[in-house]
């Protein structure tokens, strides 16, 4: 019997449970946490998750601001407003929405927001710090995924945990925050030879690729944590993942769904960040 692992749920009641404590916080800095979100350029799908961002803060009592810039602003243009947002002490956290346009450098922009903002945690002294196992930001999605084993008391000590995936964004931080709890890591990527035969053996499994439904029954331990980081949308409009979700709820303990596993748990974890650099930027 399956159990699946409710991000929607998971985040709603995290979000619950921010909006208190921010208010708690303000009565007591008299400050209210800020985040600074830029779009460059009319993306579609990226002016959706800014959005979607803007809302999830307004939610637990975040002040964010929107910084729409058109598609030809020049990376000097864009590199000044950052300066600007890391001097203004309202604003506590700043994100640039990815992708940013070719002809602007994404690490000379990930690198200038100053680390102490940088809640999507992509800066290197932050992802250095994560390798270190030191305190630091970390990146949302990857950071979700462990706040949902945890709140599901799936502990990885001692477990193989094998990742689908090596993106910055995602993979590559997950082997260190899976490192981190003592879990023993492999990571596959699209180079790996028979990918089934190393799934097969993850304890917990973690699949952030990209390809609709690459993760089948063969590649699914009996008993396996199995989670879908992978969003894609089929030709009728429809949401699935990374993972074969008929299989996952037959063949694993726990599962979590497409849509309302990891995708609720990311902006979360964002929240949880820009809350994190507030209280860092006063003591609290
Ligand atoms: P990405 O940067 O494109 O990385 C994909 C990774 O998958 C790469 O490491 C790639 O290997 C590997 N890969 C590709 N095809 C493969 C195959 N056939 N077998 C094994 N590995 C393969 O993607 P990403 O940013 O990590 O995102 C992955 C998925 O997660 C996407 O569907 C994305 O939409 C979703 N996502 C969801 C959330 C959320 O909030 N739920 C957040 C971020 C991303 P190489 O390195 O060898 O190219």
């Amino acid at each position: 019997m399956s159990t699946l692992i409710d991000g929607k749920a998971l985040a709603a009641k995290m979000r619950a449970q921010m909006g208190e404590e921010v208010e708690n916080l303000v009565k007591e800095t008299g400050k209210r946490p800020g985040l600074a979100v830029i779009l460059v350029g009319a993306d579609p799908a990226s002016q959706i998750y800014v959005r979607n961002k803007e809302k999830a803060c307004e939610s637990v009592g975040i002040l964010s601001t929107a910084h729409r810039l058109s598609a030809e602003t020049s990376e000097e243009e864009l590199l000044k407003l950052i300066d600007r947002l890391n001097e203004d002490p309202e604003i506590h956290g700043i994100l640039c929405q990815l992708p940013v346009p070719d002809h602007i450098c994404t690490d000379n922009i990930l690198q200038r927001i100053s680390p102490q903002k940088d809640v999507d945690g992509f800066h290197p002294i932050n992802v250095g710090n994560l390798v270190l196992g030191k305190e630091c930001l970390m990146p949302c999605t990857p950071a979700g995924v462990m706040e949902m084993l945890n709140a599901y008391n799936i502990d990885p000590e001692g477990q193989h945990c094998v990742i689908v995936g090596r993106s910055t964004l995602v993979g590559k931080p997950l082997i260190q925050m899976m490192l981190n709890k003592n879990a023993t890591v492999t990571v596959t990527h699209s180079r790996t030879r028979d990918l089934a035969s190393i799934c097969c053996q993850g304890d917990i499994l973690v699949a952030a690729v990209g390809v609709p439904e690459l993760i089948g029954r063969d590649h699914i331990k009996q008993g396996a944590v199995v989670i879908d980081v992978g969003i894609n949308r089929r030709e009728d409009g429809k949401l699935i993942g990374d993972v074969d979700g008929v299989a996952a709820a037959e063949v694993a303990s726990y599962y979590t769904p497409v849509a309302g596993g990891v995708g609720p748990m990311t902006i979360t974890m964002l929240l949880k960040n820009t809350i994190r650099a507030y209280k860092n930027a006063y003591g609290v």
